[in-house]
């Protein structure tokens, strides 16, 4: 049963891991469309700003081609080497004002967004009727091959365009001068821009995952909760069997001796078997009884308060406890004082007497029972050196019907509920109470009432 529970959830929460990762996968993907389509939108509206020169200064634009045509007449007469032509090309003296008309045009069309750009020559061919055609250089876009826009690097850039600028050499020559340039184009905070769009299908994602992870953890909560107390159920009923089958037969086998004849002839015997029918029958009226009462909430019990002087109680039970177990040692380490505390009596020396039993029940030699008072609370130590607790088990411990499974102490009787029992009495008294021990080191159960 346990190990069928532990593989529900290793499945549960290895499908509900697919199914956050399909859920990033989605996002991811949609993300990705979303920037296609950005770069769709801005592609589209730069091309219509790339194609249309008419509104470009037309001196810049003839004082450009003209210095071009010197250039490419330099190259051609071997006044200029390859990278002199190209180093000239690129600082050409009409890049700022051209970059500056396009920015402005950019601007226009995007008033909202700030984009900036760079148009980089891949590739410079010298062509003529006449000759073979002269490659001047040919490589992979790079910044450093701008000739125009004040992009500081293509880091962040997409690529917007591919055109080819024709330059033809002076009247007199064939000579056609051809760049192959690319567009490129970066729009500042465009990680921004795409997410304020997705920023519905990124709410409800995350509203969804997290809706799952609650449900996931509501439901596996549920499920090792219903164990538990199923678990509890079984524990309590083995426990109850195994205290109720010991008077049980007693009982069975000491009606048969009381029907034999020799033992009805005899009467010590007749009356030590009475006896112990009688004990017995206290012994289940006991177990009923602390089903009954040990089970109750302390909503459910009924108190009578009084002002008690703490220590002078736990001085009684000590006393009481050291009669019943001469063979452990009690040490005790009472306050002497005045202090009075609203105290029910009864309960509270039974809760006190079940920590007692237990250290006996789990094996102590020694208990040592110590009070103080501190920041107005006023604390009972009850230590014993038994086989204490492993710190997993620690938290369970009050819980109504648990026990710990008691490895080599089988034999251990009981049903869950002294625990329980002393917890509720404490709350009715608005205190509190914890454990500090571990497995093989003894226990501590520290109770603590507030003094006022
Ligand atoms: P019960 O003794 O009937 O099992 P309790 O509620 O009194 O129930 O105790 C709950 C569990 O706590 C016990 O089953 C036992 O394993 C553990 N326990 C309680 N007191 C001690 C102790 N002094 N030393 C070791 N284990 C203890």
């Amino acid at each position: 049963m346990k190990q069928k529970i532990n593989l529900l959830i290793g499945f549960s929460f290895l499908v509900l891991l697919a199914l956050i990762a399909i859920q990033c996968y989605l996002v991811k993907t949609s993300y990705d469309y979303k920037v296609e389509q950005f770069h769709a939108e801005v592609k589209e509206k730069i091309a219509k700003i790339t194609n249309d020169y008419t509104d470009i200064d037309s001196t810049i634009v003839n004082g450009k081609e003209v210095y071009y045509k010197r250039l490419v007449n330099n190259y051609v007469q071997n006044k200029n080497s390859k990278s002199k032509l190209k180093s000239k090309l690129l600082e050409n003296p009409y890049r700022a004002a051209l970059t500056q008309q396009l920015k402005r045009k950019i601007e226009r069309e995007f008033p909202k967004s700030e984009i900036d750009f760079a148009v980089v020559i891949n590739k410079l061919v010298l062509l003529s009727k006449s000759k073979k055609t002269d490659t001047i250089f040919s490589e992979k876009p790079i910044i450093g091959n701008s000739i125009y826009g004040s992009l500081p690097s293509l880091e962040n850039a997409f690529s917007v365009r591919n055109y080819v600028e024709t330059t033809s050499g002076f009247r007199d020559s064939d000579y056609k001068l051809l760049a192959d340039e690319t567009l490129f184009v970066s729009v500042k905070n465009w990680e921004q821009i795409i997410l304020k769009r997705m920023v519905t299908i990124l709410v409800l994602s995350v509203f969804s995952i997290l809706i799952l992870i609650f449900l996931f953890v509501i439901a596996i909560s549920a499920l090792i909760k219903q164990k538990k107390v199923s678990d509890v159920k079984t524990d309590f009923i083995n426990n109850i069997t195994h205290e109720l089958k010991t008077p049980l037969t007693t009982l069975s086998v000491s009606t048969k001796i009381l029907e034999r004849k020799e033992v009805k002839e005899n009467e010590a015997v007749f009356n030590s078997i009475l006896e112990t029918i009688s004990r017995q029958n206290v012994r289940l009226q006991n177990i009923i009884d602390q089903v009954m009462n040990n089970s109750l909430g302390f909503e459910e019990i009924e108190f009578q308060k009084e002002k008690i002087n703490p220590n002078l109680l736990l001085k009684t039970i000590v006393a009481d406890f050291n009669l019943a177990h001469p063979n452990v040692e009690i040490k005790s380490d009472l306050m002497i004082n005045n202090l009075e505390l609203l105290l029910d009596k009864f309960h509270l020396t039974t809760a006190i007497n079940n920590v007692l039993e237990n250290a006996v029940k789990y094996g102590c030699r020694t208990v040592s029972i110590r009070t103080s008072i501190e920041n107005k609370l006023f604390s009972i130590s009850i230590q014993d050196d038994g086989i204490g607790i492993l710190k997993t088990k620690q938290s369970f411990l009050f819980e109504k019907f648990y026990r710990v499974e008691q490895g080599n102490l089988h034999n251990v009787k009981g049903l869950g509920l002294g625990l329980y029992y002393v917890s509720q009495i404490i709350k009715a008294h608005k205190g509190s109470i914890k454990v500090v021990s571990d497995l093989g080191k003894g226990a501590s159960f520290i109770i603590s009432i507030p003094s006022i």
